[in-house]
């Protein structure tokens, strides 16, 4: 086991135990355990991924991990060579007016230390956030069209990486399936097929 390995295990051993958000609904969620140069953040679990165990478990995750087969990588092996974070580990509970319950900022910022932890460690090449709100963590902009399609450059906790953001895949969003969506999202995608991250995790055996 390399260091940053053991280091990603002792952090998620400490992730699971928290409990810093009275708001939110336990468990923690947190995906395997990967040193990986590719770092993925969803916005947060939903209702049905505590009792699976894993991010992406629902349907939101099928429309995800079909748009990674089709550069290269299905959900099992993407599972075993992506590191799948968020930027809340916990289901934020259902919204009273329909859908789930969007983190606020006290949340949002105490579930950063995490994130911010894991870029320390991890330093990845590739950073992919899932969703306006990942992508907020990352990027200064107003609509998502400003920001999908391209790749950007950012420094975060001295780490330097590359940013490309995907539309979130829920089914309650019609974006990634309407212009300027639907091109913009083609391009997002050729984009992180073509990243010399992205290449390193298609080419290892999983870890
Ligand atoms: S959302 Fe994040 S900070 Fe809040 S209790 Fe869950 S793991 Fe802890």
């Amino acid at each position: 086991m390399t260091d940053v390995s053991a280091a990603i295990g002792r952090h998620q051993a400490d992730l699971r135990q928290c409990s810093r958000c009275p708001g939110m609904v336990p468990p923690v969620i947190v995906g395997n355990p990967v040193a990986s140069p590719v770092y993925l953040v969803g916005q947060a679990p939903g209702a049905k991924e505590g009792a699976l165990g894993k991010p992406f478990a629902w349907t939101a995750g099928k429309t995800m991990f079909r748009w990674f087969s089709g550069i290269g990588v299905d959900e099992e092996s993407f599972r075993a060579r992506v590191h799948m974070a968020a930027v809340c580990r916990c289901f934020p509970g259902k919204n009273p007016k329909g859908g789930d319950r969007v983190p606020d900022p006290l949340e949002i910022e105490q579930c950063s230390a995490w994130l911010r932890a894991e870029l320390e460690i991890l330093r990845p090449g590739l950073i992919v956030p899932v969703g306006k709100l990942a992508a907020s963590r990352f990027l200064a902009f107003g609509q998502l069209a400003e920001i999908v399609g391209k790749q950007h450059r950012v420094e975060l906790c001295g780490v330097a990486a590359d940013v490309i953001p995907l539309p979130h895949p829920s089914g309650a969003s019609t974006w990634h399936r309407r212009e300027p969506g639907k091109t913009l999202l083609e391009a997002a995608l050729a984009l992180i097929g073509s990243h010399p991250a992205w290449r390193d995790v298609c080419s290892r055996n999983a870890r």
